[in-house]
């Protein structure tokens, strides 16, 4: 199972989705970098995200906050005491453990080595703001995107005048000095985050965190994650945050196991009471009917982009023999897919059809993300647009210049129809289009 992971590196690799970071250079450990194909899937992915979770609501609050935030707001948190890990380093091999993973083992797990004794060890990354270096100056790069939208509600307030319940939509970069980054992108230092604080009354808390557990767990099924991949797990006492009343996790099946994809929590009041005192700014709410002023509960989905982007990618990678040769494609849901359609043309030593090929290439850019490709032989071009995941396959032949036809050819079942060049737009839009629409 784990050279599936293998695999899907080394694609992603070859095709331009993911580089090793700083790869010139030897590499920088566990930094990665989005190539052509990475970014419209990421972009992709995160449209998906913004359009079920902004556009189609009418509870929810774009925003962009900032990275680096005032000092005290790690302190009004919680970061700045709590969020730490556990570490033990062993003192033959030099690795690293988070004492969690090591299960009470009193010798290194990978050489039998003496372990020191455990510390802790602040996950937060530390830089300067301007040229004092006094504490004065001292930033962290954020953990996570929630506060940005914490320290904005009476913002959102203000300018916008929303009423409970309501929520606000963050999708932005967070960084984690993690202990153990690893399996390609599942665990990073740097990566972005895409959440939700919806803020209602405390008595319907616990029925619109229910409510947002099944909504969140559906999106990802909605996206193509085949069921049998995905699980919620609900999160027993001990395990619960200091703040949180209940938290549910979705669990995706990656090669390397069940692990988490996104955290579904009931943060109570606690993160508007805390701001409220460290700033001494009035964060209560007020209800206009009912005249009365509180806090309101805040339920929290919070999904990783890194963390989903894989798991897309090893749910839609299949290997298929075809008449003998192997085939392997990213069966991508189309409003992922980094390319919807490809052009090519039969033979690329004749000028009419190539001219032909590029003129509707031109002509189906201005509505689908398109590429045209004359590089090799047509059984390669299929081959290449499978890996890519792109979804249909314009072919421009001899035949094309007389009978004004073209074939395509569907990523999926491989079936092939002809198609008059007339009505090949509207016909990729009746298919692009049918159950969803983000691809324009
Ligand atoms: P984990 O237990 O895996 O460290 P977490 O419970 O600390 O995750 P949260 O603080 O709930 O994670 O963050 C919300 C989401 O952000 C996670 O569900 C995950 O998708 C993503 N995430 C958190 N840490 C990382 C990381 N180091 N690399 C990539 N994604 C991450």
């Amino acid at each position: 199972m784990a050279d599936i992971m293998d695999k899907i590196v080394s694609l992603c690799k070859r095709k331009g989705f993911i580089f090793p970071g700083s790869d010139i250079y030897g590499g920088l450990a566990n930094t990665w970098d989005y190539g052509p194909f990475g970014v419209e899937l990421k972009n992709n992915l995160k449209r998906a995200w913004w359009k079920s979770n902004v556009y189609q609501r009418d509870d929810m609050y774009g925003m962009d906050a900032g990275i680096l935030m005032h000092p005290k707001v790690w302190e009004a948190s919680g970061h700045v005491e709590n969020f730490f890990d556990l570490k033990s380093d062993c003192k033959s091999c030099k690795k690293r453990f988070k004492l969690v993973d090591l299960k009470n083992a009193k010798k290194c797990p990978e050489c039998g080595g003496e372990l020191t004794e455990s510390r802790k060890f602040n996950l937060m990354f530390k830089t300067e703001h301007g040229s004092v270096e006094d504490n004065a100056s001292l930033v962290y790069l954020r953990p996570e995107t929630a506060q940005g939208m914490f320290v904005n509600f009476q913002n959102i307030l203000d300018s916008r005048h929303p009423k409970l319940p309501f929520g606000l939509a963050q999708i932005g970069k967070a960084f984690r000095n993690e202990i153990t980054p690893g399996n390609f992108i599942f665990r990073t230092r740097e990566f972005e985050q895409m959440e939700i604080e919806y803020f209602c009354r405390p008595e319907e808390a616990e029925k619109i965190y229910e409510s947002w557990v099944e909504e969140r767990f559906s999106w990802y099924l909605n996206l193509g994650i085949k069921k049998d991949n995905l699980r919620k797990r609900q999160h027993t006492k001990d395990e619960l945050a200091h703040y949180a009343k209940a938290c549910t996790d979705i669990e995706y099946n990656f090669p390397f196991g069940w692990n988490e994809l996104e955290g579904i929590a009931n943060r109570t009041d606690f993160d508007l009471k805390q701001h409220a005192e460290y700033s001494g700014k009035d964060l209560r709410y007020f209800d206009e009917v009912k005249k009365e002023r509180f806090y309101p509960y805040i339920i929290e989905p919070s999904g990783g982009v890194d963390r989903a982007l894989l798991a897309f990618l090893v749910d839609g990678y299949f290997e298929e023999m075809v008449k003998d040769d192997l085939r392997v494609v990213l069966k991508l849901h189309k409003d992922l897919s980094p390319t919807k359609v490809a052009v090519l043309p039969l033979l690329k030593n004749r000028a009419e059809i190539v001219e032909l090929a590029k003129k509707i290439a031109k002509d189906l850019k201005k509505t689908f993300i398109t590429v045209y490709d004359d590089s090799a032989a047509i059984g390669k071009l299929y081959r290449r647009q499978d890996e890519a995941g792109t979804l249909y396959c314009v072919t421009v032949d001899v035949q094309s210049l007389e009978d004004k036809k073209v074939t395509v050819r569907d990523r999926d079942t491989m079936l092939q129809e002809r198609i008059s060049i007339e009505k090949v737009k509207e016909y990729l839009f009746e298919k692009l289009n049918r159950d969803s629409s983000v691809l324009l």
